[in-house]
């Protein structure tokens, strides 16, 4: 088998606070690697303005969600400020069957059970440079108040504290930086011995 035959794709989960631009790093990564395919979550929670179904989220109603959950549709599920957030299990299976990288972008409980399921998953988390950053960036959104803002603080606290049982901590200081991070860190994990074995099948049998 050549290097360019792979055997399966990498599952590879994101997660990070509230405001620490995941969206815009994983956009960057995306643009360089137009390869990975970026699984489109479903989620309980009301589209915002400008986001489509099917692209951004797929939107479904909470009983759906839990007939999903009931009849083992989703690799993990979690719930989050009042809403489910889950991934299909069985489009995840197909593209990691063809070879295809998956990019999970999910939140803390969430990359815990898929870390549980596939111990060989990739978990990379993100943070800001800085607390008072996140602040900062979280207040240039203009999308939340004063109160919110000090719960998503108080929150991305809590989320940056599970961050030992990632595999990896990217800061997110300047959007190309941390894509660029991500990208070498994806390329580390394709030459881990294991996965390469069977480039070196013939050689103990290779004549001298
Ligand atoms: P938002 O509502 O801001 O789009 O997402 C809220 C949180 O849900 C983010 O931290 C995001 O990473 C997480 N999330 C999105 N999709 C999933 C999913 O399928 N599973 C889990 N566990 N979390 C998700």
């Amino acid at each position: 088998m050549s290097e360019t035959q792979k055997k399966r794709g990498e599952l590879i989960v994101l997660s990070g606070p509230s405001g620490v631009g995941k969206s815009t790093v994983i956009a960057e990564l995306l643009s360089s690697r137009p390869d990975i395919h970026f699984s489109v979550s479903f989620t309980t929670r009301a589209p915002r303005v400008g986001e489509q179904d099917g692209v951004n989220y797929n939107f479904v109603s909470r009983e759906e969600f839990e007939r999903m959950i009931r009849d083992g549709e989703l690799l993990e599920y979690a719930e989050y400020v009042g809403n489910y957030y889950g991934t299909s299990l069985k489009v995840i299976q197909e593209q990691l069957d063809r070879g295809v990288d998956v990019l999970l972008d999910i939140e803390v409980q969430g990359a815990a059970h898929v870390k549980e399921k596939c111990p060989e998953a990739v978990l990379i988390f993100l943070i800001p440079p800085s607390i008072e950053e996140l602040s900062r960036r979280l207040r240039g959104r203009n999308t939340d108040d004063e109160e919110a803002i000090a719960r998503r603080l108080v929150q991305a606290g809590e989320e940056c504290r599970e961050c030992p049982r990632y595999d990896y901590l990217v800061v997110n200081d300047t959007v190309v930086d941390a894509a660029r991070q991500i990208q070498a860190i994806l390329e580390a994990e394709r030459c881990r011995t294991p996965k390469r074995l069977h480039l070196v099948e013939g050689f103990a049998s290779a004549e001298p």
